[in-house]
């Protein structure tokens, strides 16, 4: 029986899943087709919005706008859903250098955004050596995402808008009025498939610059419930059940996905001389990351296949650029309201067209 609809979605991670939702909104149907894969970088990733970043503390790339989008986004969902997508919290931030510190306490001067020193500095000296203090970075979301894709899964499952198998990109056929995949009519086909776009003959000329990442789960012996995050080098995030994540590496060398003996050892040796309680690693993975050359996302349709989208490039960035470039792709097909130029795929206009 063949089936009509104005999306066809390949790929159900944080682009997929948001992209589906605002189209839902926009009174537009969809159908995703979703390979099962334990460790697609949505599911590898800990679920942060840091609204700064590196050593020198910037903000992170138009963050107030993505915050507050995103505390929309999630609040909908969370509503939709009856589950719990996101916590607002802090990162208690461990200076490991004094350099670190006057750093810190300089930005703070120039911007108080998002930064704060603590009343007293001995609040955590139970559970972590540390030497120079810490500072805090607060509001930061931490988004609940395999809550959030398993259940929104099961939802479209039980309506019938999602596959789980892959897309075989030889028998999706482009013509200029429709998109047709096996027995599925549509009048957009959006990939939303993370590094599968390295591979589609459509898109795998934009430049992306894919990064490895690496991770942990672990449990810590008499470690608090509160939904604080801890960061030196690596982040310790909280996961539920006593479960703590932590990570990640960034490498752009890499010779397959898999976790490496290298960065477990790295991980023992950075918490040995960071927290005092005793812990057990029960899980280690790794992912790579949908990133690009200029780290901004990929987004709208090819300027020569107009019914052929992507959403993709999200890097390090997934949980606050999915929902707010799901929301301008829905818009723009249901309104035909423009996409952001500094994200719109027609910025590549001449390496996507060229023969
Ligand atoms: C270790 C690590 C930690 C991270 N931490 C954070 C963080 O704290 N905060 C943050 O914002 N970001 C973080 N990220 C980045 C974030 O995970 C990504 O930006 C985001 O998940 C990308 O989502 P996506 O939906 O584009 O891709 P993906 O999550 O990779 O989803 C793509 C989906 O498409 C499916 N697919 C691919 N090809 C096909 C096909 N042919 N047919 C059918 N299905 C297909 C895949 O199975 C997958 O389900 C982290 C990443 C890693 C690796």
């Amino acid at each position: 029986m063949s089936m009509r609809v104005d999306v066809l979605i390949i790929g159900q991670g944080l682009a997929g899943t948001f992209l589906a939702h605002f189209l839902r909104k926009s009174g537009l149907s969809f159908f995703i087709f979703d390979e099962p894969r334990s460790f697609s970088a949505s599911r590898a990733a800990s679920g942060i919005i840091n609204p700064i970043t590196g050593r020198r503390l910037v903000k992170t790339w138009m963050i107030e706008e993505l915050m507050s989008f995103a505390q929309v986004a999630y609040g909908e969902l969370q509503l939709e859903l009856s589950v719990n997508c996101m916590t607002s919290t802090q990162i208690i931030d461990f200076f490991t250098t004094a350099q670190m510190r006057i750093a810190f306490l300089r930005r703070l001067e120039d911007d108080p955004s998002f930064l704060r020193i603590p009343e007293d500095e001995n609040c955590w000296r139970e559970r972590f050596q540390y030497q120079f203090g810490y500072g805090i970075i607060e509001p930061v979301f931490l988004v609940h995402i395999s809550d959030l894709l398993n259940t929104f899964r099961r939802e479209i499952e039980k309506k019938g808008h999602l596959a789980e198998e892959t897309m075989d990109f030889g028998r999706l056929e482009v013509r200029p009025e429709t998109i047709r995949y096996k027995d599925i009519n549509a009048s957009y086909v959006i990939f939303c498939d993370g590094i599968g776009s390295l591979s589609i003959p459509y898109f795998k000329s934009l430049p992306f610059a894919p990064n490895k990442g690496e991770a942990v789960i672990a449990e810590i012996r008499d470690w608090g419930n509160e939904s604080v995050i801890f960061k030196r080098g690596l982040y310790i995030v909280p996961m539920g059940e006593g479960r703590q994540w932590i990570g990640s590496s960034y490498s752009w060398e890499y010779s397959d996905d898999r976790p490496t003996e290298a960065f477990l050892k790295n991980t023992e040796a950075v918490l040995k001389s960071w927290i005092k309680n005793n812990y057990r690693i029960v899980e280690h993975f790794a992912s790579i990351r949908p990133a690009t050359v200029e780290r901004r996302p990929f987004v709208g349709f090819h300027p020569q296949f107009r019914n052929v989208g992507i959403l993709n490039g999200l890097g390090t960035k997934g949980c606050s650029l999915a929902p707010y470039f799901a929301a301008q792709i829905a818009s723009h097909i249901a309104k035909g309201t423009r996409i952001d130029p500094e994200a719109d795929v027609n910025r590549f206009a001449r390496v996507l067209t060229r023969k």
